[in-house]
């Protein structure tokens, strides 16, 4: 493109000074010729009108007077003769022979000559002008004729014979050669003969000298313009190749090569300009790409990002890649650190986080923060090798993060829970392997978080069962399908009827009961808890209302009241408004919370059982004895009674130590002013051992199983009626 436009620019220029020169160097000696001839013509002219003039004043004023005079003749031979006198031609011949100049001849021809100029002939040129002036004798006829090296204008003019008295002489005169002449006849020629060497000479040299001057100005000329040209396309070619460098992905250039002309200079200019917003463009662009596809946190990829990079690994006919192994990792309890540390330490927990991972990964592995406190690894292998010993990888991550980790002047150890996937390439999408990772991670929280759990298809299996139990149970939450169940609770020492615990139950439309311990842990898990929760509160005060209109008065009823919904809800609000809204006192419901719920934090949760006591409700602690029951913050929670877990009942008979410690709890219960209630009491031998040891309040199936709402009824109703007429309660009797 240089080149062409160099010489596009140079080239026409070239060109027309070269034919500029050609032209001058031709058309000089044509010029020249032409001039000289001209000046020679002029010159030529005047002299012949001035010999002309001479010759007619002489014919007149002259030879005329003369020749009256009879002792003169006129002849053409008047040199010979003392009484001659020469002829109007002979005196013009012999006047300009005494003039003749060394540069200018004149001469007067004639085929036609006197007698005593016979013997002379006209030569060459003289005949050419004869024969075209008879033509025309208007005409001058020049030559321009080099002869014996010497260059010279000839002119001829025609010599007419214009007055009678000339064609009435030369038709007498005895030495005429013809007699026959009329007036206006040629009579011959005037011829005058310039010689033009030294105008010719100097004519060449001027010639030269121009020719000289066009070269020069031809040089200058293409040396200004080959510099001009330059100056042009040099700062173009350099713009052209920096553009094509843009064009390549190089912002990293400047024009170097400047021009002085205005417009390849502000086109410069604009290119730099451009150039500059061209590097600011993918500047941006790498930051957007930063922010799409990278963790600003961490810097570590994102979800984006590391989705986009298993997609790559997995697709048929990329790289030679044998298969891919996901490990998806979450901080356990991370919501605690930002709770208690403040968002700022959590990020730098975050930070430090993503540097142990990395440090511990694989230098070929991807490492990915996808959510919150989830981080991810992808470790790829190659066709025909071995799957990457995940196990030891995984120690490794597990050992190091559990290191102690210094943020915000505090000691911190954490515990992850991983779960991980592989695939070889080709069988399975990112999305489904990712899936799989997160169903294993899923499993290793379910049991209990700080442990890696590999995916196998059963998990998979297990997982859409999960996912297909969760859309049930949310349907059964809208259908009101969760029910509660009744189960009697007495009083040992006068055997009075106190009350019922509500179990619920899950009625399904198929007609299928289904306990509560095959979906209570997933309504948890999934929160449907909370709504199930509130539909069970709500049924068991309208039924404790019933009852008391049933004459079952003073039967109170027991809702369990689970851990994420003490956390979750607003469980005063919700108790107050159902009160109200049943118009049940308060007195007769009691509110089962467990130790889990009590021990996220107790201040908060004295607050809300202190609210809740003073609805008036009472309150139970349930699963007593089972958990980490601290002894001493039983003391500081606002509870009325304590509910043995039927687990403890169940190994009471067979433990000495049970023994010990129920009696421990019952002289605890004693001391805090707080009811014991034993649960699952199956039959007579822990009932009566639960007696001897003072605990007096029981619920079991050796009284009744949880029962519908009309069967409690029915046995409350029966119970009642045979305990006010103080026939022996045994237990066994009474329907089970
Ligand atoms: P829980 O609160 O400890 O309830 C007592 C469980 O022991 C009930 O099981 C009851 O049927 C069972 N039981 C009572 N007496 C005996 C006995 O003599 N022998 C045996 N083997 N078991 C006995 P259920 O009804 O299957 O409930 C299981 C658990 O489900 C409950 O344990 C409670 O934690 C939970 N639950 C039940 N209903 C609700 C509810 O409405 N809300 C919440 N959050 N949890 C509930
Ligand atoms: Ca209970
Ligand atoms: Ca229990």
């Amino acid at each position: 493109m240089s080149r062409s436009l160099y010489w596009k620019i140079t080239a026409p220029v070239a060109m027309i000074a070269a034919m500029g020169t050609l032209l001058i160097a031709l058309s000089t000696p044509y010029l020249l010729e032409w001039y000289v001839t001209r000046t020679a013509v002029d010159g030529a002219e005047q002299l012949i009108e001035t010999v002309r003039s001479i010759r007619n004043y002489y014919s007149a004023n002259v030879m005329e007077k003369v020749a009256c005079d009879d002792q003169f003749h006129v002849t053409a031979v008047h040199g010979q003769q003392c009484e001659g006198i020469p002829l109007p031609a002979t005196f013009v011949m012999e006047m300009m022979g005494y003039s003749q100049r060394h540069t200018v001849t004149t001469n007067l021809v004639s085929p036609y000559p006197f007698a005593n100029r016979a013997q002379r002939q006209m030569d060459a040129f003289q005949q050419r002008a004869w024969q075209a002036i008879l033509q025309e004798p208007a005409q001058l006829y020049v030559e321009l004729v080099k002869e014996e090296g010497q260059s010279a204008v000839r002119l001829a003019q025609a010599d007419l014979l214009n007055a009678q008295a000339c064609v009435d002489c030369h038709n007498t005169h005895p030495d005429s050669p013809r007699t026959d002449w009329r007036r206006g006849d040629v009579r011959g020629l005037m011829e005058v003969n310039t010689r033009v060497d030294t105008l010719l000479e100097r004519g060449l040299w001027v010639s030269r000298t121009l020719m000289a001057i066009a070269v020069l100005a031809f040089a200058l000329i293409m040396l200004v313009n080959m510099r001009a040209a330059r100056r042009v396309s040099r700062p173009l070619v350099s713009i052209t190749e920096s553009l094509r460098q843009l064009s390549l992905g190089n912002t990293a250039l400047t024009v170097d090569d400047r021009s002085s002309y205005l417009e390849v200079e502000a086109l410069a200019d604009a290119f730099e300009s451009f150039s500059e917003k061209e590097s600011q463009r993918k500047e941006l662009a790498k930051q957007v790409t930063r922010l799409a596809y990278f963790d600003c946190l961490t810097g570590l990829a994102n979800w984006t990002r590391f989705q986009q990079y298993v997609d790559e690994l997995l697709l048929p006919g990329s790289e030679p890649v044998g298969g891919v192994c996901i490990v998806q990792l979450d901080v356990d309890h991370f919501s605690d650190i930002n709770d208690t540390l403040g968002y700022d330490a959590a990020d730098q927990v975050l930070g430090k986080l993503a540097e142990r991972i990395t440090e511990v990964a694989p230098a070929d592995a991807l490492v990915a923060r996808l959510g919150e406190d989830t981080f991810a690894l992808a470790l790829k292998w190659l066709a025909g090798e071995a799957q990457p010993d995940l196990e030891l990888l995984l120690t490794q991550l597990r050992v190091y993060i559990a290191e102690p980790l210094n943020v915000a002047e505090r000691q911190l150890q954490l515990t992850v829970s991983i779960g991980s996937a592989c695939a070889c390439k080709g069988v399975i999408t990112a999305e489904a392997l990712m899936l799989q990772a997160n169903v294993a991670l899923g499993r290793a929280k379910l049991e209990g978080r700080d442990r890696a759990v590999m995916h196998s298809p059963q998990l998979s299996a297990a997982f859409s069962q999960r996912v297909e139990m969760v859309r049930a149970l949310s349907l059964g939450v809208q259908q009101q399908e969760f029910v509660p169940f009744y189960q009697p609770q007495f009083d040992l020492h006068t055997g009075q009827l106190l009350g019922a615990e509500a179990l619920m139950r899950w009625q399904r439309s198929d007609g299928q009961l289904v306990a509560p311990d095959q979906f209570i842990p997933l309504a948890e898990q999934s929160r449907l808890i909370v709504p199930m929760g509130a539909q069970i509160l709500q049924r068991a005060c309208e039924d404790c209302c019933r009852w008391q209109l049933l004459g079952l008065e003073q039967v109170g009823v027991a809702v369990n009241v689970s851990s994420v919904q003490f956390a979750e809800d607003d469980l005063v609000q919700l108790t107050r408004h159902i009160l109200r809204q049943t118009g049940l006192a308060p007195a007769l419901l009691e509110l089962e919370l467990t130790e889990s719920a009590t021990l996220a934090d107790l201040d908060a949760v004295v607050v809300t059982l202190t609210q809740l006591r003073a609805l008036g409700v009472e309150l139970a602690l349930d699963d007593f004895g089972t958990g980490y029951s601290s002894l001493s913050y039983l003391k500081l929670l606002p509870v009325n009674r304590l509910k043995i877990d039927r687990a403890f009942v169940r190994d009471l008979l067979n433990s000495p130590d049970d023994q010990a410690i129920l009696r421990l709890i019952v002289g605890l219960g004693e001391t805090l002013e707080l009811r014991i209630l034993a649960e699952g009491v199956e039959d007579e031998a822990q009932l009566n051992l639960l007696r001897h040891s003072g605990c007096l309040e029981v619920q079991g199936f050796y009284y009744a199983r949880p029962l519908p709402f009309a069967e409690f009824v029915a046995f409350a109703n029966s119970y009642q009626a045979r305990w006010l007429a103080k026939q022996p309660v045994d237990g066994v009797d009474l329907p089970g």
